[in-house]
């Protein structure tokens, strides 16, 4: 079995093609700089099969045409996907509002449904719809699925996705904690408890997302019953250009007070803010770089970063009252020791060490990072969405 699975982005495409029960990746690539206007040398397509790359250069104008030159290096490399019996196209779809909660089968009316939750994910829905047109038109034949980011937040408690504002103004403008990278936190939970060999029903989980977006979720018995993201992709944690949680009242200060309107706020708090917003920089690798030279408003970003993961932290200990495992994953909670390692730093009255060793570990797979014997495993899962939409979209088809 072969499956696409596509991720587009509002001016990118991240695509794989790979096996969902071997995991096997036999390509995988990214389109960038959709509808910027480039030098006709820049590279815009990099394709990745067989131990090769092959690139493209010059101008992408629009999902479409980004997606004809996948197709084009794909047949290049000795792949023709129209005649390689795809099992399916796997989508991942941003927003699925109230409407969609599990993978669903592509038609007319899912597009347009899709389409129509556009105000709820501005950036993201619109580019989910071409990406899923473009597909289509191209495979006509193959089965195309979307899986949806905010799926496994859909059963929260009411208690944890209820915004205490008016509830007239709420139900109107489907406002409510939708919760985003799904995906990634069901995937990464269902890892932690193989990795632990117990049944996920049984275990109380925390998982702390952290690439350049990061998330946190609380997990009981495999459902989750918490989420650090809200109504967008924009509460919770601070992120590399995100701020996370603010006072809301920050809001309408800036809009009397700085003359910003409103999409210039919008702007401030997604672009430049977050550990961008304090440091100049929004990758971690640059950011303890500035640390280590010295750098004051370095180490106050991370200092911030810290406390609002600890925050969550505390939050979901109790939420969940007996926490079995604390696992990281994604960019920064694969890679990053000294995260891992201020994040639960002085919690052994909780049951929660982390071991220095193990958490310096050059280790790719799953692992432990806890002591043996810890009341609390604390685990570094490498998140997989790929994979994970892969094998959601196969099982629904086949
Ligand atoms: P995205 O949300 O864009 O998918 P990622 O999950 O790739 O983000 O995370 C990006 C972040 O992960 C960056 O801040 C980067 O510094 C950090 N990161 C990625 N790889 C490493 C690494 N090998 N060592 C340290 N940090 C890393």
């Amino acid at each position: 079995m072969q499956v696409l699975v596509l991720n587009s982005g509002s001016s990118s495409i991240k695509y794989q093609l790979l096996d969902p029960d071997s995991a096997a990746v036999a390509a995988s690539g990214l389109v960038s700089r959709i509808g910027e206007q480039v030098a006709s040398d820049a590279p815009t397509v990099e394709h990745h099969s067989a131990g090769r790359t092959l690139e493209h250069h010059g101008a992408v104008p629009d999902h479409a045409a980004g997606l004809r030159i996948v197709f084009d290096l794909f047949a290049r490399s000795g792949q023709d996907l129209a005649a390689a019996g795809l099992t399916a196209v796997g989508h991942r779809v941003v927003h699925g509002g109230e409407v969609f909660y599990r993978p669903t089968l592509i038609d007319d009316a899912v597009v347009r449904s899709i389409d129509e939750l556009s105000s709820l994910a501005p950036l993201h829905n619109p580019a989910n719809v071409t990406g899923i047109e473009s597909a289509r038109a191209l495979l006509p034949d193959v089965p195309q699925v979307a899986v949806f980011d905010t799926a496994f937040f859909h059963g929260l408690p009411d208690a944890a996705k209820t915004y205490a504002i008016d509830a007239k103004v709420a139900a109107a403008h489907g406002i409510r904690r939708y919760g985003f990278h799904g995906t990634s936190h069901e995937y990464v939970s269902e890892q932690a408890a193989r990795l632990l060999g117990r049944d996920p029903e049984d275990l109380n989980q925390i998982v702390f997302h952290l690439g350049n977006g990061a998330s946190a979720s609380a997990i009981r018995g495999g459902r989750a019953v918490d989420t650090s993201m809200g109504l967008t992709p924009l509460e919770g944690l601070v992120m590399g250009t995100r701020s996370g949680d603010i006072d809301p009242g920050i809001i309408p200060h800036l809009a009397r007070t700085a003359g910003l309107d409103i999409d210039g706020i919008d702007d401030l708090l997604n672009r430049d803010s977050g550990i961008k917003g304090l440091s100049g920089v929004n990758d971690f690798r640059e950011l303890f770089r500035l640390i280590d030279s010295g750098d004051r408003a370095a180490r106050l970003a991370y200092q911030v970063y810290v406390h609002r993961l600890r925050r969550y932290l505390g939050a979901y200990l109790v939420e969940l009252g007996r926490v079995d495992a604390i696992t990281f994953t994604a960019g920064v909670g694969e890679n990053n020791v000294r995260v891992r390692a201020d994040a639960l730093a002085g919690l052994e009255r909780f049951g929660i060490s982390v071991d220095p060793n193990r958490n310096a570990a050059k280790d790719r797979a799953a692992r432990y990072i806890s002591p043996d014997g810890a009341e609390v495993a604390v685990l570094v899962v490498p998140t997989n969405e790929e994979l994970a939409i892969a094998r959601a979209a196969a099982r629904l088809v086949t």
